[in-house]
């Protein structure tokens, strides 16, 4: 048989507009990528007004206008070579081609893969000059033309840079775009992000043929207007100020920007904004590093936003670590992310301690109170702390002991804190933790432990969460092992809760009305003004009068704000005014309807003569106000379209912030075993199945 010689193709070099136009599409790998060259190009030229227009999100058309310094007529006929910058000049400034990406290759590029042309003035020049350029040079305007010269014409100061036809002769590129309007909204976010970063830049950007501007930034704009113009107002009322010591050991020249705080929860994910060096730069470990530290301080899946800029030594920097220079890399980059991440934690543990309330938020609702709550509430605070039912307390017997009265015990021994040390995984301990000597908040401690139940502590440190089943009798699911687990999730919060308020004694957070409550008004609305409630509902004999319980506040304010950060402003000893409650969960607002009876019950309700039992028995009240309130199931016909929001807004919390920290801390105790029922187990379920 013949032997069929194939012919083997030969090696040539490839045509020399084919490599820079492959070379081109790897840098620019669709409109944005060309928009983003452009706009660093009208920034860097000291503009203070940039408009842009797109046609087809930037195919057909992608122009970009500026009020800069404009190019002399001189450059013209080089602006489009490769290599050709006019913002390094020495051999020394080499090191800065690396650094700022300035290669001189943006407009090359895309003059390789478009019809490209420039009108341009300098502030010199009598009039502007039009040109077009192909393939890195100048050309006539259109085939019956001789000239390529740049042609006068009318213009003001500044420069406009036109693109049409992008990626016409890129075939395959133009394929793998995603629609105009994917690629128009991928033009607007890079704007806006510069926006944000660039002060006194004034940015609008709009679809060709429309009026209506997608983007308007005025130059005068604040950052944070200009973030509020963006990102909405959800963002911008929740932003913290970050501005970094500089750190030159390791590079880092500048360092400053926003976070939002934990008030702002947001599932719908903002990418951060990093600028290095004024450019725009995505950094992965960075992202991750920072939402790191969110995930103590925001409901699981919600992102925070982040807009960060760092000044970095422009010898550390390397760009070109990726052809659109979206990446890059620093030297020392382990250490300024340390040094980054750090600075946020130290501002949202801080910050962070203090929430705002509407007042208002409070006081109308108060009426929805409901009744059977309570009733489970109380039956479990009296089997713990209330066994004999004590009468209003006459003299607040027990006074804050004064610090040399009080027993010191090793650190070490308060375990409980160690394990369910707040709900934070940074160590707040280094960050001004107040450290808790009192021997009765230690023995109470200790108590938690000696009450604990291993086999159940171990199937809540191992559960996986199923859902809410009743919402009315406070029911719900999880799974541990093989079996199914029906569990009262009132009582186990009502634990649970106390267990954080124990650990966190002397160190709460604090929940803050935006205007101090009067508690006088909020009792006598709430609970004196209604014989019943408070008659039938405190099972008391004698229940302490509004004066004595107001007098207990102005007598007592000092502790409940030390120990407890319930700030109380005794000024007018007849009207002491609640300012703060202690927050517990951050991301986690406990139902302020019932207030007053907090206010009510940390009183009448707490064994005031004894400090093991009187502090107990407050921390027990502030857990019991945090249990989610029972809500109507969406079977029941009273159920209004507020109760479906609640039952939403629960499900979301249990779901996403207190089961996911009950399973990192919680010690489950044996008065627990009876709320927890199993009512399947998997190969039980399979079996039944198996004999359908
Ligand atoms: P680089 O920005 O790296 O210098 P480019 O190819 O993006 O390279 O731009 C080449 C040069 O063209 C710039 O150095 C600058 O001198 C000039 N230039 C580009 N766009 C503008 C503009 N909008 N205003 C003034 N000069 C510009
Ligand atoms: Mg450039």
């Amino acid at each position: 048989m013949a032997v069929v010689e194939t012919q083997r193709p030969r090696i040539r070099p490839l045509d020399k507009t084919v490599v820079n136009r492959i070379a081109a599409g790897e840098i620019i790998i669709a409109p944005s990528n060309a928009l983003k060259e452009l706009l660093e190009n009208s920034i860097d030229a000291g503009s203070s007004s940039i408009d842009i227009t797109c046609k087809d999100g930037g195919l057909k058309l992608l122009q970009i206008t500026d009020n800069g310094s404009g190019i002399s007529k001189d450059d013209l006929p080089i602006l489009c070579e490769r290599f050709t910058t006019s913002k390094l000049t020495k051999f020394e400034d080499l090191n800065s081609i690396q650094t700022y990406g300035f290669r001189g290759e943006a407009l090359a590029s895309i003059s390789h893969i478009s019809h490209f042309s420039v009108v341009t003035k300098t502030k010199q020049d009598t009039c502007a000059w039009k040109c077009h350029y192909s393939e890195g040079k100048l050309v006539p305007s259109k085939p019956s033309v001789q000239s390529s010269d740049p042609k006068p014409i009318a213009g003001k100061d500044g420069t406009s840079i036109i693109v049409e036809d992008l990626f016409y002769n890129f075939p395959s590129r133009l394929r793998s775009l995603k629609s105009a309007n994917e690629e128009y909204s991928k033009i607007v976010d890079v704007i806006n992000r510069y926006a944000i970063h660039t002060e006194n830049v004034g940015l609008t950007c709009k679809k060709f043929g429309t009026t209506s501007n997608d983007v308007i930034i005025r130059n005068n704009m604040s950052r944070k207007d200009r973030i509020r113009t963006i990102f909405g107002n959800s963002v911008a009322n929740e932003l913290l100020d970050l501005d970094f010591e500089p750190n030159l050991d390791i590079g880092l020249f500048k360092c400053y920007g926003n976070v939002t705080n934990s008030n702002y929860t947001n599932k719908k994910v903002i990418q951060p904004v990093f600028f290095i060096n004024n450019r725009l730069v995505s950094h992965d470990p960075l992202k991750r590093a920072i939402n790191q530290v969110y995930t103590n301080y925001l409901p699981r899946g919600h992102k925070a936003f982040v807009y960060l800029a760092l000044e970095i030594n422009p010898k550390n920097v390397d760009v070109n670590v990726h052809p659109t220079k979206r990446e890059v890399r620093f030297l020392n980059e382990d250490e300024i992310i340390e040094h980054i991440v750090k600075q946020i934690e130290i501002t949202l543990s801080q910050l962070d301690s203090t929430r705002s309330f509407m007042t208002q938020q409070v006081l109308p609702n108060a009426k929805r109170f409901r009744q059977d709550d309570f009733d489970a509430e109380l039956d479990s605070v009296d089997s713990m702390y209330n066994k004999k039912t004590k009468s209003a307390p006459q003299s607040q017997q027990y006074k804050k002991p004064y610090e040399h009265k009080l027993v010191r015990t090793d650190f070490n021994q308060s375990t409980i804190t160690s394990f369910i040390s707040t709900n934070a995984a940074i160590d707040l301990s280094t960050i001004n933790r107040v450290e808790v000597k009192l021997k009765s908040v230690l023995d109470l401690r200790k108590e938690v432990e000696t009450r604990t139940n291993k086999n159940l502590t171990e199937v809540f440190s191992k559960h996986t969460y199923i859902g809410i089943v009743d919402y009315s009798r406070r029911l719900l699911c999880i799974q541990y092992d093989v079996k199914l687990f029906l569990i009262d999730y009132a009582s186990i919060c009502n634990e649970f809760f106390y267990q954080i308020a124990l650990s966190d004694f002397s160190n709460f957070g604090k929940i803050k009305f935006s205007e101090p409550i009067s508690i006088r008004s909020i009792l006598q609305e709430n609970i004196y003004n209604d014989e019943t409630i408070l008659r039938s509902n405190f099972k008391l004999q004698d229940p302490p009068s509004l004066e004595t319980v107001l007098t207990n506040y102005v007598e007592m304010a000092e502790m409940y704000m030390e120990y407890f950060s319930i700030e109380i402003d005794n000024a007018d000893p007849l009207d002491p005014k609640l300012i703060s409650i202690p927050m517990l969960i951050r991301g986690y607002t406990p139902n302020l309807t019932k207030l007053a009876f907090l206010l009510f019950k940390m009183v009448a309700r707490v064994n005031w003569d004894d400090e093991k039992m009187c502090l107990g028995g407050i921390l027990r009240q502030i857990a019991l106000f945090y249990i989610p309130a029972t809500i109507p199931n969406s079977d029941d016909p009273d159920s209004t379209l507020d109760d479906a929001a609640e039952r939403e807004n629960l499900s979301d919390i249990l779901d996403n912030l207190i089961f996911p920290l009950l399973k990192k801390k919680f010690l489950a105790t044996e008065n627990l075993v009876r709320d927890v029922v199993e009512i399947a187990n998997l190969p039980g379920l399979y079996k039944v199945f198996e004999r359908c």
